[in-house]
C-alpha cells in the first residue's frame, strides 16, 4: 500500500452519505500471496447500515430529479477519475485478489467501460405512445427510477461487479448501496473515494462492510429498499432471492456456472488451443464463465492435448506484482482444499492427471495448473464449478450427443465452441442451453452486450441496453381527452 502513487485511494472506512464511518469492530483483509494483513474494515452494526438506507433514500429525491445529462456529466466524471488512477487501483486489487497485474488493470478498464456506458445510456431512457383502443384516450409510458438500490458483490471482480450495477442504478436516478465481498473491500473503497472526488452527491452511492448475513439482512428485506441485485454463488443467491420475497423487491441474479468448451472436429485448432487458455485459465480459472468442462471430438482429442498441455505446462504462478505471473495465488486455502476433493473423485472414476513439470512448489495459496484427461460424466468435476486452473478433458463423438452432455447441468451463463461450419454455428448456439455463447472466441464479456445467464445461473442481464432496463419501472399514463 505504501507503493500506491495516490495514497488518499487506500481507506479503510466504508462511505455513507458522503462521510468516512468508522467502527470499533472490524475485519481484517489479507493479501492472498502470504496471508498478512493489509488492512481492516469497519463490521459495521445494524444501526449504521440501517442509516445509510434512510440516507441512501433521502438522497435519492434530488439525485433523481437532475436531468440524465447532468448525471451523465458527473458520471463521466468518475469514469475519467479511474481510468487516470488506473495504475493504483489496479495495485491494490492485486494486493488483496491476487490476480496478475496487468489483469487487474485490465479489470479497472472493464469497471470503467460501465460507468462510460451508462453515463450514455442514461440519456436514451425512452418512454413511448401507444395506440389506444378507446377514442377519447391516449396511452404513453414513461421509465422512472426504481428507488434505493442495494447490491452484494463477489472477490473474483471488485471493481467490476459494483460499476456493472451501481453505473446503470446511478444513470437513471437511483441511489445505491453496496457490500463488496469480505476479502476485496479496498478496492471498492477505492471506487468510493473516486465518486466522492467525482462529485457524485452525499448518499447516492455507498459502501458497506461487515458481516455478510447480517448486512445481507437488512439490503434484501428493508421496506425503503427497491431493488436488489447480487453477484457470486447459486447457494447464496438461492438465499437471498428468498429473503427477498418479503417485501417483493425486484432481483437480479448473476450466478454460478459450468462452462463447457466444445471443439468440433473441423474447427481451427491452434485458434481453440489460445481460447481456451484463456477462457480457462484468466484470473486463475476464479470466474463464472470460466471453462469447466472440455469436450473435445474423437477425431482432434490427441492434437489438441497436445498443444493446450505444451501451453498450460509454460504457465507461470507466483505473485501477482511479478511481472512473469499468469496464475496469481488462490483467493483462500479452503478454496484450494475444494478443489482437491474434486480431483480425488475424478481420479478414483478414472481420469488421470498430466504430468506438466511446473517447479513451483505448492504451498498456501498456491497452485499449479493442471490437466485431466480421460473425463467422464459421473465425476463430480464435470457437475460442479471448479473455480480454479484445473482443465477436464473429456471426449464427445457427434453433435447431439455433445449438445445433450453441454446442457446437462442446472447452470446456464456461458458456453463456447468452435467450427468452421456455418450451418452448425447457428444450430449449436440455438440449442444451447446458456445466456451468452462464444463461438470460436473465448472471450465474451463487454459492457455493450447483454451479459447473464438462465436456468440457475441467475436472472437479468448486466451491461448493454438491457443493463439499465432493471433499475427503471415503467408507468403507464392513460389520458381522457375528451
Ligand atoms: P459467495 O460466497 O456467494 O459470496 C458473494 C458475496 O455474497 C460476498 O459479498 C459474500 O460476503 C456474500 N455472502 C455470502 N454469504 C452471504 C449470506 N448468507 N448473506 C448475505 N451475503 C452473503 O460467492 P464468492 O465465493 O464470493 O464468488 C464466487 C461465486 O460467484 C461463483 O459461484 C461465481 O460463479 C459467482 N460469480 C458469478 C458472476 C456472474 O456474473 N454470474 C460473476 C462473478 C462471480 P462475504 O465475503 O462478506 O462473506
Amino acid at each position: 500500500m505504501k507503493k500506491l502513487i495516490n495514497s488518499s485511494l487506500f481507506r479503510q472506512s466504508c462511505y455513507i452519505n458522503g462521510q468516512w464511518v468508522d467502527n470499533a469492530k472490524t475485519i481484517s483483509v489479507t493479501n492472498p500471496v502470504d496471508q498478512s494483513v493489509l488492512g481492516t474494515v469497519p463490521s459495521l452494526s445494524i444501526e449504521q447500515v440501517n442509516d445509510a438506507i434512510i440516507k441512501a433514500h433521502q438522497a435519492m429525491e434530488g439525485w433523481g430529479k437532475l436531468t440524465a445529462k447532468a448525471r451523465s456529466i458527473i458520471l463521466r466524471r468518475w469514469f475519467t477519475l479511474i481510468e487516470d488512477n488506473i495504475d493504483d487501483l489496479g495495485r491494490l486489487m492485486t494486493l488483496e485478489q491476487g490476480k496478475p497485474l496487468q489483469e487487474a488493470k485490465g479489470e479497472i478498464r472493464y469497471a470503467a467501460s460501465f460507468i462510460e456506458w451508462f453515463a450514455e445510456e442514461g440519456k436514451r431512457v425512452y418512454g413511448e405512445t401507444i395506440p389506444q383502443t378507446v377514442t377519447s384516450n391516449r396511452i404513453s409510458t414513461i421509465k422512472q427510477p426504481i428507488g434505493v438500490c442495494s447490491a452484494i458483490t463477489p472477490w473474483n471482480f471488485p471493481a467490476a461487479m459494483i460499476t456493472r450495477k451501481a453505473a446503470p442504478a446511478l444513470a437513471a436516478g437511483c441511489s445505491m448501496i453496496i457490500k463488496p465481498a469480505s476479502e476485496t473491500p479496498f478496492t471498492a473503497l477505492a471506487l468510493a473515494a473516486l465518486a466522492e472526488q467525482a462529485g457524485i452527491p452525499a448518499g447516492v452511492f455507498n459502501i458497506v462492510t461487515g458481516e455478510s448475513r447480517v448486512l445481507g439482512e437488512l439490503l434484501t428485506k428493508h421496506e425503503l429498499i427497491s431493488k436488489f441485485s447480487f453477484t457470486g454463488s447459486t447457494q447464496v443467491g438461492r438465499q437471498l432471492y428468498a429473503q427477498c420475497a418479503s417485501t417483493i423487491k425486484k432481483t437480479s441474479l448473476e450466478l454460478g456456472g459450468n462452462a463447457p468448451f466444445i471443439v468440433f472436429e473441423d474447427a481451427d485448432i491452434d485458434k481453440a488451443v489460445d481460447s481456451a487458455i484463456q477462457a480457462k485459465f484468466r484470473n486463475g480459472g476464479q470466474t463464472c464463465v470460466c471453462v469447466n468442462r472440455f469436450y473435445i471430438h474423437d477425431d482432434i482429442y490427441e492434437q489438441f492435448l497436445e498443444k493446450f498441455a505444451d501451453k498450460v505446462a509454460k504457465l507461470r504462478v507466483g505473485n501477482g506484482l511479478d511481472e512473469e505471473t499468469d496464475i496469481g495465488p488462490m483467493i483462500t486455502a479452503r478454496a484450494i482444499s475444494g478443489m482437491a476433493e474434486l480431483v480425488k473423485d475424478a481420479l478414483a472414476k478414472g481420469a488421470r492427471q498430466l504430468v506438466l513439470g511446473h517447479e513451483i512448489v505448492e504451498q498456501g495459496n498456491f497452485i499449479n495448473p493442471k490437466v485431466l484427461v480421460d473425463v467422464d460424466d459421473s465425476m463430480d468435476i464435470v457437475h460442479e464449478e471448479i473455480f480454479g486452473p484445473i482443465a477436464t478433458l473429456i471426449r464427445f463423438y457427434d453433435e447431439e450427443e455433445v449438445i445433450k452432455r453441454a446442457n446437462n447441468t442446472i447452470y446456464g451463463l456461458a458456453a463456447y465452441f468452435f467450427s468452421k461450419d456455418i450451418r452448425r454455428v447457428y444450430r449449436v448456439a440455438e440449442k444451447l442451453q446458456s445466456g451468452m455463447v462464444g463461438v470460436n472466441t473465448g472471450m465474451i464479456s463487454n459492457e455493450v452486450a447483454p451479459f447473464g445467464g438462465v436456468k440457475q445461473s441467475g436472472l437479468g442481464k448486466e451491461g448493454s441496453r438491457y443493463g439499465i432496463e432493471d433499475y427503471l419501472s415503467v408507468k403507464y399514463l392513460c389520458i381522457d381527452v375528451a
